[in-house]
């Protein structure tokens, strides 16, 4: 009987192990177009009858945080779906693509034939029953301001708080930008040493919005910015202490720099914060706000929305309601009737947005007699990739480092100047086209990180940015006369180094002159103009209360971030959005949760 047991045993083991032996895994390693050259490796393991058993990503160097949503669900449908061909991530397309792409490579280069696990499938998600929910305060939108404003309205008191995000991610574009926050402490040494101050702050945010900003939302968002780096610093944040900078069209150095990439710091702390307040907050995605409710009174309380499997989920606000959107940069059609600055922002303009930018708060705000103020008013940079229009793949550190070139190989405006001007004067080079050019001093060896998690080494190897030792070697790969380049910098060293500049301003206006660009490797990489930020909105108060067309407060409706207007005018300061959401969603959900 023993004997048979272990005869019984050896056969049901070696059963075991040539079913494990059936399966086959198939590993490939591709580029991404965030993380460069090699940037996503992907194992897929088949079952001998073909169907996928499972599918792992084995390194993703796209932004973390940013592509965690795809690196999650792009296996978990494969398997679900046994098809190689499912639907890309919203919000994280390109890790998607390349997740995709690394999959079929592998089973490709395996051998295997692909056809039957090409066929495209989608989930049929079986539609939920309807919900009904309640929290003292309701937030639409888990960008910056909403996050901000939900924990905020935690501190203040609310002993519920919902938030609605209708992506699968947080982050919105406060994610996807390049992280840095303007902010002033009037009693430091640093602001001594840059000769700045909470006032001049406030001047120049008005100065450079063409004085259209509301004085009092401005002094708000001045007054209030160095309360809120503490706060986020309390809250875990950390930031490079010693690198204080000027952000593109920031006009001085006073931008806080985080240490995680891009604006993933803010999420990173913002979610472990709601992590442990979970009894107090919910984060809902994949939900879509639709409408904002009122009671017969007029009083906002509480909103409908589509939930994840098409279900309506409607949500009392018992407090209030605060709207934390984002702006409208990815909807051409509001783009196209709002605009007043640029004159065509058809699809031909690339946006740095994130797909969910569609204007939907506007939309809803419309409907319950919200004003609107400066709606024309929209942002451009000239940062924008030549491919996407995003942000990544930006070489640049800070102002204070890099010079602009165009495809002649000259300097054609002051880099140090206003957004909208700079702009401006790269829609007027040949293809809308520029070079940002910059040296050793920014990447001393090519494997330093950019603003957004990427190396240059890696930018390089995408084929996304150039290096050279010499600057000869980097105008032909630029494709710019090297003679024009070398002269174009020789006069820009010059006037870094205060050589004899008497009587010699720089011709385009340019003073930020620190670091000149004289040492190997050189580095240049392409931009185009971008759209970037909805700078109009809804009309607040400084208590981010919504205001009606008739001049009235809209009762328990209030409004933060890129969705409000009247604070940036007719060009934003670079880092002063960052700051908008931290210190308006702070008070929008303060606000909120006191029913104000
Ligand atoms: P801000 O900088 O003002 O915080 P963000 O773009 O960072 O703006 O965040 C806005 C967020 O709002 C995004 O995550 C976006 O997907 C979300 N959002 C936009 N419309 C809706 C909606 N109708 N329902 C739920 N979330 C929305």
């Amino acid at each position: 009987m023993k004997k048979v047991l272990s005869v019984l045993l050896v056969l049901v083991m070696l059963a075991l192990a040539s079913a494990a032996l059936a399966d086959t895994s198939y590993t490939a390693t591709v580029d991404s177009q965030i993380g460069g050259v090699d940037a996503v490796t992907a194992t897929v393991t088949l079952a001998d009858d073909g169907s996928i058993v499972s599918v792992t990503v084995d390194e993703c160097k796209d932004t973390p945080g940013i592509c965690d949503a795809a690196v999650k669900t792009i296996p978990e449908q494969m398997v679900a779906l046994n098809s190689i061909n499912v639907d890309t991530v919203a919000g994280a397309t390109m890790t998607s693509e390349a997740i995709l792409n690394a999959v079929k490579t592998a089973l490709e280069d395996g051998g295997v034939d692909i056809t039957a696990l090409s066929e495209k499938k989608e989930i049929v998600v079986e539609k939920a029953a309807d919900e009904q929910l309640s929290a003292d305060v309701v937030v639409i939108g888990a960008g910056g301001a909403g996050l901000a404003a939900a924990i905020s309205a935690e501190q203040n008191g609310a002993k519920s708080v919902i938030v609605v995000e209708k992506m699968p991610k947080v982050g919105g574009n406060t994610i996807l930008a390049g992280g840095a926050l303007n902010a002033v402490d009037d009693r430091s040494e640093t602001a001594v040493k840059q000769n700045d101050s909470v006032y001049w702050h406030y001047y120049q945010t008005l100065n450079g919005g063409d004085w259209q900003g509301d004085p009092e939302l401005v002094m708000t968002l001045v007054s209030n910015a160095w309360d809120g780096v503490q706060w986020l610093k309390d809250m875990g944040m950390e930031f490079n202490e010693d690198a204080i900078f000027t952000v593109t069209g920031g006009l001085w150095e006073r931008a806080h720099k985080p240490v995680m990439p891009a604006g993933t710091g803010f999420f990173d702390t913002y979610t472990k914060y709601i992590d442990a307040h979970s009894d107090v907050i919910t984060l809902m995605l994949n939900t879509t706000a639709e409408e904002i409710t009122t009671d017969e009174s007029g009083r906002v309380n509480g909103i409908v929305c589509t939930g994840e499997t098409g279900n309506t989920v409607t949500i009392v606000a018992n407090s209030g309601v605060v709207v934390a959107t984002g702006g409208f940069a990815k909807n051409v059609e509001m783009r196209q009737v709002f605009d007043t600055i640029w004159g065509n922002l058809d699809e031909t303009v690339k946006s740095t947005n994130h797909e969910g930018a569609t204007g939907d708060g506007v939309k809803m705000m419309q409907k319950l007699g919200a004003d609107f103020v400066q709606m024309g008013n929209i942002q451009l940079l000239p940062l924008g990739d030549p491919q996407t229009g995003s942000l990544s793949g930006n070489i640049e550190h800070n102002v204070e480092t890099r010079v602009f070139i165009n495809k002649e190989g000259e300097r054609y405006c002051d880099e140090g100047g206003r957004r909208d001007d700079m702009t401006n004067a790269l829609f007027a080079q040949t293809d809308n086209f520029m070079w940002i050019v910059m040296d050793s001093d920014t990447y001393p060896t090519g494997d330093e990180l950019n603003n957004f998690g990427e190396t240059a080494n890696q930018l390089v190897e995408a084929g996304r940015a150039v290096k050279a030792d010499t600057l000869e070697e980097l105008a032909e790969k630029m494709d710019v006369p090297a003679d024009k380049l070398i002269a174009v910098i020789t006069e820009y060293n010059r006037h870094c180094e205060g050589g004899d500049l008497e009587g010699q301003p720089d011709e385009f206006g340019r003073t930020l002159f620190a670091t000149p660009i004289d040492d190997g490797p050189f580095y240049a990489a392409g931009r185009v103009p971008t759209v970037h930020h909805t700078m109009g909105g809804v009309h607040i108060t400084t208590s981010a209360q919504v205001v009606s067309e008739t001049g009235e407060i809209i009762p328990g409706l209030y409004a933060a971030g890129e969705v409000t207007g009247g604070i940036h005018g007719a060009n934003r300061l670079g880092g002063n959005a960052l700051t908008d959401t931290v210190v308006f969603g702070r008070i929008a959900g303060a606000s909120a949760a006191a029913a104000k």
